[in-house]
């Protein structure tokens, strides 16, 4: 077991939706969080990151920093999915060895997995076929990462694990309608068709897809039950076990939110992958479980975003 006890930890993207969750997880531990705002720390830059981690000298890092964002973000913005995901983490995982982090954890998500691949999705189907388009920038830059914590380990001895949430959504999630993903922009749609009295909602696609969704402060429970146990070359999955049709997701934000009208859906917009679920098992084994129910999760949520809808909408890169 790995101990947080007097240790120093970096949380790096501190003000995306993972990262605060782990800075609210992490006040349970008898750590120091230390975090590094974005306009003094460029993570883009090489030196500025090796500059931030020569000063802090942490002994654990959590990569949590990343440009995230839904099908049409993707789109839109392949540079910054590709190349800022390659740079962040090339920066700080060299920083990290170079001034002896005891440990890193390194955090993608499951769209790294071929579009195919079989469910549900085993950590060992990374790379066994091609990925969905849609969102090829950041899976492509993400596996990179998985591959160069592995270096590290295998060339220099380094603990760097690597871990793969599933689709995350809580409190500080992207609510921008043309990035966010679905469950955010499910609640605010149908949040606002309530407000307005609209007669119905509109969902992308068939609402066919099935995607499994995890709340954010049980992945960060996860991530730090992680830390605390798991030390292996490959990467682990985090989520779970549990998947749903977005058309009944839709179905159960409209009961929360209280909205009575008509759900129907655009086809013009892509489906995306036909399923996504993961085996968790390998978490299983390390003795996590998760605590949040979907319509617990849901309704905390909801209940955050009408607390904040006064504020302008959280900006989506972690
Ligand atoms: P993905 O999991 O990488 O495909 O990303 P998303 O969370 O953006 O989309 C998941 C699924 O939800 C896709 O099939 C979308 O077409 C569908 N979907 C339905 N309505 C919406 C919406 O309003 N926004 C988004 N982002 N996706 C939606």
């Amino acid at each position: 077991m790995f101990s947080l006890t007097g240790k120093k930890v970096w949380v790096a993207g501190h003000r995306g939706m993972v990262g605060s969750a782990l800075i609210r997880r992490l006040a349970s531990e008898a750590c120091t969080v230390v975090t590094a705002e974005r306009a003094q720390v460029d993570l883009i830059s090489q030196e500025a990151t090796h500059r931030f981690v020569a000063d802090e000298q942490p002994q654990v890092v959590i990569i949590a920093a990343a440009k995230v964002g839904g099908i049409a973000a993707n789109a839109r913005y392949p540079v910054d999915f590709l190349y800022h995901n390659l740079m962040i983490q090339s920066n700080i995982m060299e920083a990290s060895h170079k001034y002896n982090v005891q440990k890193l954890l390194f955090l993608g998500s499951s769209c790294i997995y071929p579009k195919f691949a079989p469910q549900p999705i085993t950590e060992d189907a990374l790379l066994t076929g091609s990925l969905e388009p849609t969102n090829e920038w950041y899976a492509i830059a993400k596996i990179a990462g998985i591959k160069l914590a592995q270096a590290y380990r295998i060339q220099h001895g380094r603990d760097f694990i690597s871990a793969m949430p599933t689709n995350l959504y809580g409190p500080c999630d992207n609510f921008d309608l043309e990035t966010s993903h679905v469950m955010p922009a499910l609640i605010r749609k149908i949040h606002e068709a309530k407000q307005n009295g609209s007669p119905n909602v509109t969902v992308w696609g068939t609402g066919t897809p099935r995607r499994e969704f995890m709340h954010v402060d049980d992945c960060a429970d996860a991530l730090i039950h992680v830390l605390h146990h798991y030390s292996e070359l490959e990467h682990i999955n985090i989520g779970t076990n549990q998947d749903i049709a977005i058309s009944e997701l839709a179905h159960m934000i409209a009961d929360i939110v209280g909205f009575r009208g008509a759900i129907v859906h655009d086809h013009s917009k892509p489906d995306g992958t036909p399923r996504k679920l993961m085996s968790s098992e390998r978490l299983r084994h390390l003795g996590w479980e998760p605590r949040v129910s979907l319509k617990q999760g849901i309704n905390h949520t909801y209940r955050w975003y009408l607390d904040q809808s006064q504020q302008a909408p959280n900006d989506h890169d972690g």
